[in-house]
């Protein structure tokens, strides 16, 4: 500053003088010219010279004054501008004396708070104000400029500001003043605080990196979509080098797979939204297309306007690939490339839900190749893999690429024909596969195999509603064309299906059964082991059809109670069992029981007390000669509604046995709570006495468990000493079985138990 300042007041005097002269200096030259005869003037001349001298040194004393003055202000002023300047860029200048070492420094509010100017020594500065690390760096720098190596100098170091705080400065400086030989006297420059800017550039430095090693392509592109930047992935992936895509629209990568109106909506979403996710087709250099995983975002500016779009690009064509072989493992049988029984069941699902909205057909055709097994046997496997290609290609080729071939394994497959407009049409397809089977396959070069195929077609909505039925379905009616002869083909019909006709016809015969009399009751005694007493029979359905001849309990009766058909039939029964039970007692038998089994829907109809006091009543039969048998599971299915009419049988004096227990809940608590007289043990258990301890164990828990509940316990389907001996000894109560009888037709039954001689047990040989 000083020296700015002397330069002014130098400059400001010399210009003075130099006015002065320019006035003085001819009229000397007059005086001198004028001779010696005029002193007086002379005398004048130098008064009124030395009075403008005086006149002219008052003027320029008081210019010069006034112009200090001025000076001292404008220079106030200017520093304030500069300090302004400084506070408002938060630069800060610095000069430094290196003559004094001496440090000034201006404008350091920002760097070094209040107080902003400070004079400090060099030393000072370089042991409190620099960062000890940055140190030998600046004054390397330093010394470079000093000794003219630089031009300017410049660092970025830390200097401690204030607050006591690091702050990253940028100083840029230059030498101002040299002596005569040209050594630095003075030094100034700026430091501007860059600690937020170089946070920022490192940042951006970290971002940058992290661009650059990505994976996933990214791209920077403007408001027209145009490619600002892009990473080194970018290139990799689309084959483009930064060079060639910056300033092209990000139309350069559209692919051919999607239309132009796709790639519009997307551009439409990201200009309305600001983002845009999800998988599109792009076109690399080479024209190969890629599917990616695309992710769009918006960037805004500092002032919150979207200024970029930033662009982020998976290549998901290998893993979609993946995925697609996955699903093809998952949907298509290896060999022969043809869909496997999960897509085809798919496929059918579909191919039904479009039938039943359009009300059309579908058709199952189901192919097994005749005789298949032999070949592969012959020929060996790898023969056989080949054949069944063969054959897959011929079928898919005779049915049309429209419909749907598959192969469930083996040497079976199914064809899926929608669309079908009638039987007829379906035939036709029949008869063109066989007849394309009619040709030879090749196996290989020396091998032509003739094979033929079985045919069973069902269809929609004709014989099934469902996959699963349809495919069952159309596999009997291949077992028909089988049975037909082979190299044929059937359409389904119920009567096909082998279980439902017999269940058909039994239920059909079972019909008619009561009015032709075709049922009858056999009775099956049982004995108590305290005493050998027979205690009473169990009355026992037979049915003798017409048509089907002797059909078992165990075939009828579930499908009697499945048809409702059980309730007459067991009216029937109980009617029956009373009429023996009177008979019985005419002929003295008045200790005789008699056990009618129920079933459930007996109970549950209700009335079943009623008609059995009816049936009491017009008999004279007396109720505690009458037990029910009801199974276990039954009633504990039924357990709140059958407890109610168990209950009003119980009050009618009737007993109550529950039938094959320990097949079913055994619940002890339930037990508890029903009104019965009698457990019986399942023949189930019994039959493996004394070889399976497991059920040895089960019997003789239900046995001690039946007592404490105060019931009598009976075994059924007793055919051994053995097994009788066990059950004595666990404490049953009574026995029924082979070992003892089996069931007899009532005057046969009558007779045995007549003839019956406690203590004398043997058995009769039985006729079953
Ligand atoms: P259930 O009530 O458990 O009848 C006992 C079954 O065991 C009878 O079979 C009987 O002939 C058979 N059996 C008897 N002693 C032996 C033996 O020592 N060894 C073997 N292996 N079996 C023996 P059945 O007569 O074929 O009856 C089968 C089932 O049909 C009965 O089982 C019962 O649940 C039901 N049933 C029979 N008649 C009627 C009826 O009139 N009404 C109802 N609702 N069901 C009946
Ligand atoms: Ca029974
Ligand atoms: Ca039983």
């Amino acid at each position: 500053m000083a020296l700015w300042r002397n330069h002014v007041k130098a400059s400001a005097v010399r210009g003075a003088v130099a006015a002065t002269l320019a006035v003085v200096s001819p009229g000397i030259a007059w005086a001198q010219a004028s001779g010696p005869s005029s002193g007086f003037l002379l005398q004048l001349v130098l008064f009124t010279i030395a009075l403008l001298l005086g006149w002219l040194l008052w003027r320029v004393r008081r210019e010069r004054l006034q112009q200090e003055t001025s000076l001292v202000a404008e220079i106030r002023e200017r520093e304030e501008r500069l300090n302004l300047a400084l506070w408002g860029s938060g630069d800060e200048f610095w000069d430094w004396n290196i003559r004094d070492n001496t440090l000034y420094r201006l404008g350091a509010n920002q760097l070094l708070g209040q107080g902003s100017r400070e004079e400090l020594t060099t030393e000072d500065w370089r042991t409190q104000s620099i960062h000890p690390e940055d140190l030998p760096r600046v004054q390397k720098l330093l010394q470079e400029h000093i000794v003219g190596h630089t031009d300017v100098f410049e660092s970025e170091h830390r200097i401690r500001n204030a607050r006591g705080e690091w702050v990253w400065v940028r100083s840029r400086g230059k030498v101002v003043e040299r002596d005569a030989s040209g050594s630095p006297l003075r030094m100034a420059g700026t430091a501007r605080d860059i600690t937020v800017i170089r946070r920022a550039e490192r940042e951006r430095r970290v971002a940058l990196e992290v661009l650059r090693s990505m994976s996933e392509a990214v791209a920077v592109i403007d408001l027209d979509f145009r490619f600002i930047s892009v990473n080194p992935a970018f290139s990799r992936i689309t084959g483009y080098s930064e060079e060639e895509v910056i300033g092209q629209n990000s139309r350069l990568l559209d692919s051919s797979q999607h239309s132009a109106e796709f790639y519009r909506r997307v551009r439409d979403v990201l200009e309305r939204t600001g983002h845009w996710a999800g998988e599109m087709w792009q076109k690399r250099k080479d024209g190969e297309e890629f599917l990616g995983w695309i992710e769009m975002s918006e960037v805004r500016d500092a002032m919150g306007l979207r200024s970029h779009f930033v662009a982020v690009v998976n290549d998901i064509t290998d893993k979609k690939r993946a995925e697609q072989e996955l699903r093809y493992l998952a949907n298509y049988d290896t060999l022969t490339g043809l869909p496997n029984r999960s897509l085809l069941s798919e496929r059918l699902g579909r191919a039904i839900v479009r039938a039943r909205r359009q009300e059309t057909r579908v058709a199952v055709l189901f192919l097994d190749l005749d005789r298949f097994k032999d070949i592969n046997d012959s020929l060996g496997h790898a023969a056989g893999d080949r054949l069944l290609k063969a054959a897959a290609t011929r079928l898919q080729a005779t049915v049309g690429a429209s419909d749907t071939v598959a192969r469930l394994g083996g040497d079976e497959f199914t064809v899926v024909l929608e669309d079908v407009e009638s039987i007829p049409a379906v035939e036709r397809m029949a008869r063109e596969i066989l007849t394309a089977f009619s040709m030879p396959l090749e196996v290989d070069e020396r091998h032509d195999v003739n094979i033929t195929p079985s045919l069973g077609i069902s269809l929609y909505p004709d014989h099934a509603l469902v996959p699963t039925d349809l495919l069952k379905f159309s596999d009997t009616a291949m077992y028909q064309a089988k049975a037909e002869g082979r190299n044929t083909y059937q359409i389904y019909n119920e009567t096909m299906d082998a279980e439902s006709r017999r269940r058909a016809t039994v239920l059909a015969s079972l019909r008619k059964a009561l009015d032709r009399g075709e049922f009858r009751l056999v009775y099956q005694p049982r004995m108590a082991l305290a005493d050998g007493r027979i205690t009473g029979v169990e009355a026992l359905l037979r049915w003798h059809s017409a048509e089907l001849g002797e059909i078992p309990p165990t075939v009828f009766i579930p499908l009697a109670e499945e048809s409702g058909l059980i309730l007459p039939i067991g009216d029937w029964v109980l009617g029956e069992a009373m009429q023996t039970l009177k008979r019985w007692r005419g002929h003295g038998l008045n200790e005789i029981s008699i056990g009618v089994n129920v079933s459930v829907l007996q109970l549950l109809r209700g009335n079943l007390p009623e008609q059995i006091r009816n049936l009491i009543r017009d008999l004279g039969v007396p109720a505690n000669r009458i037990e029910l048998e009801v199974t276990e599971s039954m009633v504990m299915q039924n357990a709140e509604q059958t407890t109610h009419v168990l209950n009003e049988l119980r009050k009618l004096g009737i007993t109550l046995a529950i039938d094959d227990f320990g097949t079913g809940y055994s619940s002890l608590v339930y037990l508890k709570r029903l009104p019965i007289d009698t457990l019986k043990i399942d023949k189930e258990f019994i039959g493996d006495l004394t070889r399976d301890p497991d059920d040895e164990a089960i019997t003789a828990t239900v046995i001690t468990m039946g007592h404490s509940l105060g019931l009598n316990v009976i075994a059924e389907g007793v055919e051994s000493e053995q097994q009788l001996g066990y059950l004595r000894e666990q404490g049953c109560d009574e026995i029924q079985g082979f070992w003892l009888s089996p069931p007899l037709d009532s005057h046969r039954c009558l007779a045995f138990i007549r003839s019956w001689q406690p203590g004398t047990v043997a058995a009769i040989p039985s006729p079953y």
